[in-house]
């Protein structure tokens, strides 16, 4: 059998000009630079530092980069979008798509996040899919239902050669940027629920080999007990991952 691979992932949103977030990853590979197989470093940076932080972390095979986002369309008049083909050219090896403030801001629904998925996979990018549901869903107990719905109108439906190139992250929206963060309990139900729905549709070794992160308001204090969990295989890191030092600790909590 396959393990999920342990994977931290940063994700920048629109924060740090250009000359910062070049600092900030040759800080991240300064303190990173023994080699591990413990876990992979996945920075995914606005589309700015895309290529030099590509380069900078070249020769270390457990730090990757990937962009947040990529367009539905191959290429052509969508002025201001960027391909997965142009991401994967840069040498990204990831894309963050159906992230719930993409889902929230820029209406993208099922048939466009299948159209991304498509696109990102056609271009050899692994995808970290998140998925999350809002508080109303959360507070009438109906969450499982919500995410259930979430998966089967895109991941669900690819096929298991497909699935190999997908890492799940699950974020709920009442905990992304708020310091509110599901207990350990929760994500893990919930892991357990995401990771369970993989072995029916698949198989048990499928569904074992899928790394599932956690994502919202993760930070060092936190960050240990949730990734101790029997289904939780690392974390997605929203404001945590701008300051080295806390995204080292959080790093460290392997
Ligand atoms: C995110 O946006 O993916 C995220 C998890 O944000 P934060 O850690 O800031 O809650």
């Amino acid at each position: 059998m396959h393990l999920p691979k342990n994977i931290i992932a940063g994700n920048w949103k629109m924060n740090k000009n250009y000359s910062e977030g070049i600092a900030l990853i040759k800080e991240i590979i300064a303190n990173n630079t023994s080699e591990t197989e413990e876990y992979e470093i996945i920075i995914n940076v606005p589309f700015i530092h895309l290529k030099e932080a590509v380069d900078l972390s070249k020769e270390y095979k457990h730090i990757a980069i990937g962009a947040q986002d990529c367009h539905t369309e191959s290429s052509g008049a969508f002025t201001g979008n960027i391909s997965a083909e142009m991401i994967q050219s840069c040498g990204a090896k990831y894309v963050i798509i159906g992230h719930s403030e993409r889902r929230m801001y820029h209406q993208e629904d099922a048939t466009v996040l299948n159209k991304k998925i498509k696109q990102a996979l056609k271009n050899q990018l692994k995808v970290i899919f998140c998925i999350g549901e809002p508080l109303e869903e959360r507070e009438a107990d109906k969450q499982n239902a919500y995410i259930q719905k979430q998966l089967e109108e895109t991941i669900l439906q690819l096929n298991k050669e497909e699935l190999k190139n997908i890492i799940i992250a699950y974020e709920p929206i009442w905990a992304i940027g708020t310091g509110k963060t599901a207990s350990s309990m929760q994500a893990q139900n919930m892991h357990a629920f995401i990771r369970t729905l993989f072995a029916e549709k698949y198989d048990t070794s499928t569904a074992n080999s899928l790394s599932i992160l956690y994502g919202g308001s993760c930070n060092p204090n936190n960050a240990k007990e949730l990734f101790s969990q029997e289904d939780i295989n690392g974390g997605l890191i929203g404001g945590a991952s701008l300051k080295s030092d806390d995204f080292q600790a959080i790093i460290k909590s392997f």
